[in-house]
């Protein structure tokens, strides 16, 4: 950078649309993409980008309810409301911009449809925007293209058009904050294909900056099964991890197991809710993770976890993959004991596993023995629990 302080970048990311064309129950943005829903996995790239300094999403109010779920603990400030058309959406969101303490030095306008923006591409839109006042991401066509005689339709060809100097235009398209405010003021009204087109036509130079394919935009199911496999791909360190835990029989009139309170005529002795299914659990997430026991993570000797919910510390081994940009693909936890019986809570167990996890219930399994009355759960001294789990992270 020729200057000593860095620009003011704000991304500005449009999630208006209603999705019509992808015929699901809810706009595309909201739908799940490999454990994190689209939207949520577009804010985090721009958010974790050094040189954006915040993110602002326009969203049709609708929906705020899916959104507010969608990038909960962000810390993003209030979204704006969207318009009509897109254009109008993002006219919204630089008015708003315009309007709040300090407009930014630079905006990078993004489609919340396009989750898989990698770190390079918005880099460069941003070091780009050091000599033009517009620049936008685009791959070059490669494809042979034809135009087609039918109206509409197929039909034969009817030529072939020289694809030398054509691109594809993607996002995030950037630009000079005031530059563009004006340019979109000055089209309101009109119907323009994109943000470059509201600054070709203000005059303001825009250039191309090379991107990638994978910076697709998510618009049909199979978009959807595109970018999962796109990330799957990219999670390619498969690691399984194992936990082990055991709790004795005190008096008491129920146990916690997995994050169920089941009726039993003792208790299990603990320092915390003893719940020895998510301790297990949580285990075999940290040996996934090679990131030690649960002992070393919440210390018994410590009096924050006296009688805690061990949904916590379960959820805590979660946050752990998720901070290493990592999923779980799976767990599988098996109750020890003769009582109680267990069988009738597994489903319900397994569900209040999944959402603890934040991943789906078909990802989830309990299951239960007995030890055919040997051993020490067959003397009905205690409950064991062993578990297995399986995460994917970044390669
Ligand atoms: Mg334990």
């Amino acid at each position: 950078m020729p200057t000593c302080i860095a620009p003011t970048c704000i991304a500005l990311i449009v999630a208006g649309g209603s999705g019509q064309r992808f015929g699901a129950e809810r706009p595309k943005q909201y739908l799940e993409l490999a454990g994190k829903p689209v939207l949520r996995r577009t804010v985090e790239a721009f958010l974790s980008h050094p040189q954006v300094t915040g993110v602002r999403v326009v969203i049709d109010p609708t929906w705020r309810e899916a959104y507010d779920a969608a990038v909960a603990g962000l810390g993003l400030p209030d979204p704006v409301a969207g318009g009509a058309s897109r254009q109008d959406s993002v006219r919204n969101g630089l008015e708003a911009l315009a309007a709040a303490d300090g407009a930014p030095d630079l905006v990078l306008i993004h489609d919340a449809a396009r989750p898989l923006i990698d770190a390079a591409t918005i880099g460069a839109v941003i070091d780009a925007l050091e000599t033009t006042p517009g620049a936008i991401a685009a791959v070059p066509v490669a494809d042979t293209l034809k135009r087609g005689s039918g109206n509409g339709g197929a039909g034969a060809i009817a030529g072939t058009v020289d694809r030398e100097g054509l691109w594809r235009a993607q996002t995030p398209q950037g630009f000079r904050f005031p530059a563009i405010v004006e340019a979109h003021r000055a089209a309101a009204g009109l119907s323009l294909t994109d943000d470059a087109a509201v600054a070709e036509r203000a005059g303001l130079a825009v250039a191309l900056v090379p991107s990638k394919e994978d910076n697709f935009k998510v618009t049909t199911p199979d978009d959807l099964t595109r970018a999962t496999r796109a990330i799957m791909s990219s999670l390619w360190d498969v690691r399984t991890g194992s936990g082990f835990d055991v709790h004795r029989f005190t008096d008491g009139d129920f146990v916690t197991l997995c994050g169920l309170r089941v009726p039993h005529d003792h208790g299990l002795e603990g320092h915390s809710d003893a719940d020895v299914g998510l301790h297990a659990l949580t285990d075999a997430i940290l040996g996934a993770l090679a990131a030690g026991d649960i002992g070393s993570h919440f210390p018994p000797t410590d009096p924050r976890w006296r009688g805690a919910d061990s949904a916590k510390f379960l959820r805590h081994a979660a946050d752990l993959v998720a901070e290493r940009g990592g999923v779980i693909a799976h767990a599988d936890v098996t109750i020890i004991c003769e009582r109680p019986k267990v069988g009738p809570h597994r489903a319900a167990m397994a569900e209040r596993i999944a959402q603890i996890l934040g991943i789906e219930v078909g990802r989830v399994s309990v299951k239960a023995t007995t030890t055919e009355q040997l051993g020490f759960t067959g003397r009905r001294e205690g409950i064991a629990a062993q578990a297995v789990a399986t995460i994917r992270l970044p390669g």
